[in-house]
């Protein structure tokens, strides 16, 4: 089944009263383990990842995994950065094949936390990506998902919550009812009344952090009231810890830990996908959701005489100021291997989708080497834009 729109999957989540889990990846292992549960479980599913954990992988490789492997999956995906800091970090998630984002400055105070988030929206909006807002704050207590969340609790209120859906312009919301990031001592006491009355106030998806340790009935009372997103990531590595270890304590060699780390991964995604309402989902939501499409645009042309011995600077040059736009995922210049080809040259370039391809084609860093550049030393040309099937 095909990436879909992540509007779409919680939209449809929230009508029918399930939540899908966002699992946070940290390597390959945890990406396959992660479609492998959700496949056990017919369930649609998220694989984000947080920005904070960037320091334990090279997140650009483990995007295209990502991607590549949800490309091949038998139930719905989507790809998510997970705590973006600024709009950099938005743009690059994009870029490495994010089709949702998550802006979190809700460290910052209210009118910064705001003007971030609004920034981010507006890029993203332009891309066609929905993007996710977080208001209140969801601190960490203990466990290796805790110490990225310094700070005390601060719970979201229905009308403040209201105000920052309206000014932000996000899609869908994580508020702080109650829960925390990281291992928990004993459940926590969740404010239900506070989470229904904003869910009352904005009727966008909602989305909660920090859901290791809730109880089952909790994962319900919470859906029942809105939540249409469950992060979920803490409970995925001790699982997975604890079974790595059990192996190499035993003396057994690495790959055998990694085998164990994947099957508790696994047997955890699959398990909270029943929790959570989204097992057995998976066709209803490929029927429901509009797949996501990448859009390529194809250029064959001739340098001419005016950019003779240039060729290669301007080459670099484009390279680099086409990347540079966001929704641009990749771009490849390619020369002809035989001589006597019509066309000497191809630009490869890979947007993130029709959208995309608009503001790409409205965007100043593109249409200043387009017209400085490309056209007048460039005039035999041949252009196509396709969609990724
Ligand atoms: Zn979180």
């Amino acid at each position: 089944m095909p990436l879909v729109r992540l509007d779409d999957l919680l939209r449809h989540a929230r009508a029918h009263r399930y939540a899908v889990g966002a699992y946070d990846a940290v390597d390959a292992h945890f990406i396959d383990a992660i479609l492998a549960g959700a496949e056990a479980a017919q369930a649609p599913v998220i694989i984000s990842f947080a920005e904070s954990h960037y320091a334990h992988y090279d997140p650009a490789l483990l995007f295209a995994a990502a991607r590549d492997a949800a490309r091949r999956a038998a139930v719905p995906v989507a790809i998510f950065l997970d705590h973006g800091a600024s709009l950099e970090a938005a743009v690059a998630a994009i870029r490495w094949g994010a089709n949702g984002v998550m802006v979190d400055a809700s460290h910052l105070p209210d009118a910064e936390n705001v003007a971030t988030t609004r920034a981010v929206v507006d890029m993203a909006h332009a891309l066609d990506i929905p993007v996710e807002g977080e208001l209140g704050y969801v601190p960490g207590v203990e466990g290796e998902d805790a110490q990225r969340h310094a700070g005390a609790l601060r719970l979201t209120s229905p009308e403040e919550a209201k105000d920052f859906v309206a000014a932000t312009g996000v899609d869908f919301l994580a508020v702080s009812v109650g829960t925390v990031h990281g291992r928990l001592r004993g459940a926590p006491r969740l404010d239900l009344e506070r989470l229904a009355a904003i869910a009352e106030a904005v009727s966008l998806p909602l989305v909660i952090h920090g859901g290791t340790g809730l109880l089952d009935t909790q994962f319900h009372a919470l859906i029942e009231r809105g939540v249409a997103k469950i992060n979920y990531y803490t409970a995925l590595a001790d699982a997975a810890a604890q079974a790595a270890q059990g192996e190499l304590v035993a003396g057994r060699p690495w790959t055998s830990a990694l085998d164990a780390a994947r099957a508790a991964i696994r047997k955890e995604v699959e398990r909270t996908s029943r929790v959570f309402g989204a097992a057995g989902r998976a066709q209803a939501v490929r029927e429901a959701c509009r797949p996501w499409r990448e859009l390529e645009h194809l250029i064959l042309f001739n340098w001419s005489e005016t950019a003779s011995g240039r060729e290669a600077e301007f080459e670099e040059e484009g390279r680099r100021a086409l990347l540079a736009v966001p929704g641009v995922r990749e771009v490849d210049i390619g020369e002809a291997l035989h001589e006597n080809a019509r066309y000497r040259r191809a630009w490869f370039i890979r947007l993130a989708s029709p959208a995309a391809e608009a503001a790409y084609m409205r965007d100043a860093r593109h249409l200043d080497y387009a017209d400085r550049i490309f056209r007048p030393h460039a005039a035999d040309r041949l252009k196509i834009d396709y969609i990724r099937r």
